[in-house]
């Protein structure tokens, strides 16, 4: 568990690279902000947990005198996952689940139409819940959510497909470019990370962070854009909602660059367990509730009957990156595509890497993946060092990745299993034989995005697939409280 050290004045946090505990009090601002004070942006509110059910409701329907909750920015916020991984302790006011009701609720004035995509790690995590297959999980889960009212159940395949893609040309350009300086590429599919970077390294990191949006928000951009093309309505009527395996992705989701016009991608995030909290408020019956298949942007109401999935729990960048490189490389296949890649640990199982030789022994390629923090901070010593070797490295703030994200199921069974049995478990689930792996190129779509994009190459394809970062480490200099964090 993540240990606050001490927690005045500096903070200093040690073993973070553990698993993910929450937290109800923030390490940037220690002190409350006044209402009006600086700062821009939506708040995080943090709030006892020892408080009424009523302070547990959204923020706007409390008076501010009853609570008093410390408010910080999402400008301020480190991403440390000390809150942002309880449900009960942040709230996000537009990313609830009263708030996702309510746009329900008022759909037939409001016409809008609401789409909801279920990310892999959920599923996998509601499945291994439930006691499920992967396949009755998301039919049961789909014919949940049709009958509440959702339009439109996405599985994230799509998005998830175009930013392997993105990504791999991406490095291939800087790889072939000798862009030495700009390498290793950095994966930026994990806000957590991201945030981090952002926020702690700066100019030292961002040049070395992949541009290709990630996953949801490179889907999100095409429920704003192609789909309402598609079915003829205006983009603002489209009411995007990602089930998420963390709680960081709502701070994804607010990004200023996460916008396609004036209309944010993702409208609204919730965690797999604020997820699981809805499903048992309106009594889900795992087995005999109504099913139904998944739909899809481009070929209509469902017509996916299949889920779909590529090597890697955490969005799968090593994995497709390094085999696709290699081909390139080699001329030839090197690796059997039904068996995972043969990454070697380095330090422990959330570092590890693999290498491609040359004839002579030189290497063409070395890759790695570093989950956590305690392993992100020893690749940020080494590019500042200027001793790293790698040329491409998947980064995860969680842990054994996306599988053990903040918002997943937790197992409040009798029996108290270690976490890390979990994950293995789920890991077992999410590549369980009914989910068909499937190389990115083979999704039927990709000829419809791209007459849509106008070719992968255009002006329109870059605003869809690629994103911008920023250098925040100023602000956060500034922050209210001097901040010393210890790896
Ligand atoms: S995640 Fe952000 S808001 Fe929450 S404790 Fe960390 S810095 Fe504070
Ligand atoms: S590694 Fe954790 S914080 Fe990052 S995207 Fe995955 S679940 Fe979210």
């Amino acid at each position: 568990m993540a240990t606050v050290k001490s927690f005045s004045g500096a903070v200093r946090l040690k073993d973070v690279s553990d698993f993910i505990a929450p937290s109800q009090a923030c390490v940037v601002s220690l002190e409350p902000k006044k209402d009006g004070g600086e700062g821009e942006g939506e708040l995080v509110r943090l709030q006892s947990r020892a408080g009424s059910s009523a302070a547990r409701g959204p923020s706007t329907s409390q008076p501010a005198s009853e609570a008093s909750p410390v408010k910080v920015t999402l400008n301020d916020c480190l991403a440390c996952s000390g809150c942002v991984t309880s449900a009960e302790t942040v709230l996000l006011e537009q990313q609830s689940t009263e708030e996702f009701l309510r746009v329900l609720d008022t759909k037939a004035e409001t016409k809008r139409v609401v789409v909801v995509t279920l990310s892999s790690q959920s599923r996998t995590s509601l499945a291994a819940h439930y006691g499920l297959s992967p396949l009755e999980t998301t039919s049961r889960l789909c014919g949940f959510l049709k009958s509440l009212g959702v339009d439109l159940v996405l599985e994230d395949n799509l998005g998830r497909d175009l930013a392997l893609l993105a990504t791999l040309e991406e490095f291939w350009d800087k790889y072939e470019n000798g862009a030495a300086d700009t390498l290793p590429l950095l994966t930026s599919e994990c806000p957590g990370w991201v945030l981090y970077a952002e926020k702690t390294h700066g100019k030292l990191v961002l040049p070395h962070m992949s541009k290709a949006r990630s996953a949801v928000a490179t889907l999100g951009s095409l429920c704003k854009g192609a789909l309402p093309a598609n079915l003829g309505v205006d983009p603002g009527r489209i009411y995007h909602c990602f089930i998420s395996p963390c709680f960081d992705k709502k701070l994804e989701a607010s990004r200023e660059d996460l916008k396609s016009g004036e209309f944010a991608d993702l409208d609204c995030v919730l965690a797999t367990t604020e997820f699981h909290k809805l499903l048992e408020a309106k009594s889900f019956d795992s087995q005999g509730g109504p099913t139904a298949p998944f739909d899809d942007i481009f070929q209509g109401s469902g017509t996916q009957r299949t889920q779909y999935s590529a090597r890697g729990s955490s969005g799968g960048y090593l994995e497709f990156v390094f085999r696709e490189c290699a081909l390139r490389l080699k001329g030839r296949d090197l690796f059997p595509r039904d068996q995972p890649l043969p990454l070697k640990v380095v330090r422990n199982q959330d570092f590890q890497e693999i290498s491609l030789l040359a004839d002579d022994g030189k290497i063409l390629l070395s890759f790695a993946l570093a989950y956590g923090f305690r392993n992100i901070q020893n690749i940020i010593r080494r590019i500042k060092q200027k001793k790293m070797t790698y040329h491409f490295v998947e980064v995860m703030a969680c842990p054994s990745g996306c599988l053990n994200g903040g918002g997943q199921m937790k197992d409040e069974g009798a029996r108290v299993i270690d976490r890390k049995e979990i994950v293995a478990q789920l890991e077992q689930l999410y590549h369980h034989g009914e989910v068909v792996l499937r190389d990115p190129r083979g999704n039927p779509n990709l000829g419809q995005v791209e007459t849509w994009l106008g070719g992968f190459k255009s002006q329109k394809a870059t605003e869809v697939l690629h994103t911008t970062f920023h250098d925040r480490t100023q602000k956060t200099e500034t922050a209210s409280t001097a901040m010393m964090i210890d790896f």
